[in-house]
C-alpha cells in the first residue's frame, strides 16, 4: 500500500518530469509480460517514461522520498513476471533511453543505453563485421537493459555464454536516486567487489540499468546449422553426449521433445519423419573452412541413431531454420492459448531424466506437458499447456511447477537457467540454497535498497 494516491502521484510526477513523461497507470501495455499466458497482470499508479538518466534518478528519488514502489521495465518479454507491477506503485519504462552513445567497431565495443533493443545491437554489430553473441528470443522487443537485468541466454550461449559475459561496464541509478558507474570500456577489472556482476541478473531489484558497455567479437565468417531427428529422447540425448564427448564445440546445441515437435513441426523448414520423437539443432561457426569441417563432424556425431539429418544450405535456408526455432515458444502457446513454462537447468548428463520427468509431472497433474531448450547447457523450457482462463488447470500447473523446481534441485541443477526468479519463482531459492547463503542474498538486497522499494516481491 503506498502513502500516495494514484492521482496525486501522477500530478507530482508530471510536475517533476513534465506531462509527456507520465502515462496513466491503467495503460495495460505496461502491466504484463510474457507470463500473460498464465494469467499474470499487475496494476500501477502511473507509468513513467523518462528520456534521460537524470529523469530516471529523479523518479527513483521521488519514489524513495514518498515510499512508493518502483518497477523497472524493458521490453516486457520476460517469462518470470519480473516487470509486472504486482504490488502497484510506479512502472518505469526504459524504452526512450535508446541512444547508442559510442560505437568503436575497430575496438570491438559499443556503449548503449538500456532501451536499445537486442535486435538493434546485433544488427549494428553485424553491419560492421562484428558479433554480439547473446541471442534470447523475442529480440525485436527485448531491451539490452532487460537482458542485463535477467542475464539472458539464448541458443548461442552454449559456446559464447550469457549476456553478462559481454558486459564490461554498467551505469545504473540506485537508491535513493544516485547514478553509479562500474567498469567501462575496459576488458578486465578486478578492483573492488564485483558490483557489475551483482547488478547483472538482479532483475531490477538492486538498481535501474541505464547504459552498458558491451564487448563484441569479429563475426565468424560462416554459420552452418545441422538438425537431426531421432525416434526418442534416449537416442537424442545420447547424440548430445556424443557431440560433447567428441570434443566438438558447436555454437548452439538445442533440443525439442516429441510433444514440442508435434506443436511446432508443421512450420519446420524441411519434411520431418512421421515418427519424430526428438530433435537436435546444432550449429558450426567460424571461418568458412573451419565451420564446414565442424559441420561434417557434427553430421557424423549426430547422425548415429538418427532417423533423418537435415543440413540447410545457403543463407535463406539457414535463416528459415532459426526463424522457426524462434517461433517454437509461440507455437506451443498456440496449442491451448496459454502455458506455464519454467526454465530449470540440470547437469547435461541428467537432461534425459529431466525431459522424461517433465512429462511424468504433467501426467500426475493431468496437464499436457512438453519441453525444449538449450541442451548443451542442460537448460530445459519445461512447459505445461493450458487455456489461461482455466483456473483449475492454472492451479494444477502451479503445483506441477513446484515439482519441477524440486526436480531441478534433486538433479543438482537450478530453478532458473536464464529467465530469472521474478514473481513466479519467488521463494523457490530456499530449496536450493542454505539458510546462510539466503541470508547473504537478503543482506545484499538490504544494502542496495534499504526501503525495499525496487521491484518489491521479486527475486528475493
Ligand atoms: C518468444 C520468447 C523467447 C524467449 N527466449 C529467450 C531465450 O532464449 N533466452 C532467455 O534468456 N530469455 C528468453 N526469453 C525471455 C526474455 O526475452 C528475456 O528474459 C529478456 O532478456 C527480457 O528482456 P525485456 O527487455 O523484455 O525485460 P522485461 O521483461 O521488461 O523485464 C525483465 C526483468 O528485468 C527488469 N528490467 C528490465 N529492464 C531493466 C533495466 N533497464 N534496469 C533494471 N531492471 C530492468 C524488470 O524489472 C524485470 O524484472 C524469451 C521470451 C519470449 C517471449
Amino acid at each position: 500500500m503506498t502513502t500516495t494516491t494514484a492521482a496525486s502521484s501522477i500530478r507530482a510526477l508530471e510536475q517533476l518530469l513534465g506531462r509527456e513523461r507520465v502515462l496513466s497507470g491503467g495503460d495495460v501495455r505496461y502491466l504484463r509480460d510474457a507470463t500473460e499466458g498464465r494469467g499474470l497482470s499487475g496494476h500501477a499508479d502511473a507509468v513513467v517514461v523518462p528520456e534521460s538518466v537524470d529523469e530516471v534518478a529523479r523518479t527513483l528519488a521521488w519514489c524513495y522520498e514518498h515510499d512508493v514502489p518502483l518497477v523497472p521495465r524493458g521490453g516486457g518479454t520476460g517469462f518470470a513476471g519480473g516487470a509486472v507491477p504486482i504490488g502497484g506503485g510506479i512502472v518505469l519504462a526504459l524504452e526512450r533511453l535508446r541512444r547508442v552513445r559510442a560505437f568503436d567497431p575497430l575496438l570491438w565495443r559499443m556503449h548503449v543505453e538500456a532501451g536499445v533493443t537486442t535486435v538493434e545491437v546485433r544488427r549494428l554489430a553485424r553491419e560492421n563485421g562484428l558479433l554480439f553473441p547473446p541471442d534470447p528470443g523475442a529480440a525485436e522487443q527485448s531491451q539490452i537493459g532487460g537482458n542485463i537485468a535477467t542475464n539472458a541466454g539464448g541458443p548461442h550461449a552454449f559456446k559464447y555464454g550469457v549476456t553478462g559475459a559481454w558486459v564490461t561496464g554498467l551505469e545504473a541509478v540506485v537508491p535513493p536516486g544516485e547514478v553509479i558507474s562500474v567498469g567501462g570500456p575496459i576488458r578486465k577489472d578486478v578492483a573492488g567487489y564485483d558490483l557489475r556482476s551483482l547488478l547483472i541478473g538482479s532483475e531490477g531489484t538492486l538498481g535501474i540499468v541505464t547504459a552498458a558497455w558491451l564487448r563484441l567479437l569479429p563475426a565468424p565468417e560462416a554459420f552452418l546449422p545441422v538438425a537431426a531427428v531421432y525416434p526418442d529422447a534416449d537416442a537424442g540425448c545420447a547424440a548430445i553426449e556424443r557431440v560433447l564427448g567428441s570434443g566438438l564445440l558447436p555454437a548452439a546445441l538445442e533440443y525439442l521433445d516429441a510433444r514440442t515437435i508435434a506443436a511446432s513441426g508443421a512450420a519446420f523448414p524441411a519434411p520431418l519423419p512421421a515418427d519424430a520423437g526428438f530433435l537436435v539443432v546444432s550449429e558450426a561457426d567460424g571461418s568458412a573452412e573451419a565451420a564446414e569441417a565442424l559441420r561434417a563432424e557434427l553430421v557424423e556425431a549426430l547422425g548415429e541413431g538418427a532417423s533423418a539429418v537435415v543440413v540447410p544450405e545457403g543463407s535463406r535456408e539457414i535463416a528459415a531454420l532459426w526463424r522457426w526455432r524462434d517461433g517454437v515458444s509461440i507455437a506451443v502457446t498456440a496449442q491451448q492459448g496459454g502455458k506455464v513454462s519454467e526454465d530449470i537447468v540440470v547437469p547435461v548428463e541428467r537432461l534425459h531424466e529431466a525431459v522424461e520427468e517433465t512429462l511424468a509431472i504433467g501426467r500426475r497433474h493431468a496437464l499436457d506437458a512438453c519441453s525444449w531448450g538449450h541442451a548443451g547447457d542442460g537448460n530445459l523450457h519445461s512447459t505445461f499447456m493450458l487455456a489461461h482462463e482455466d483456473s483449475d488447470a492454472l492451479a494444477r500447473s502451479a503445483a506441477a511447477a513446484e515439482e519441477l523446481f524440486a526436480l531441478a534441485v534433486r538433479l543438482e541443477g537450478s530453478i532458473s537457467g536464464e529467465h530469472g526468479v521474478g514473481w513466479v519463482k519467488r521463494g523457490q531459492l530456499r530449496h536450493q540454497w542454505s539458510p546462510r547463503a539466503l541470508a547473504l542474498h537478503a543482506g545484499i538486497k538490504r544494502a542496495w535498497d534499504p526501503k525495499g522499494l525496487l521491484n518489491p516481491g521479486k527475486k528475493v
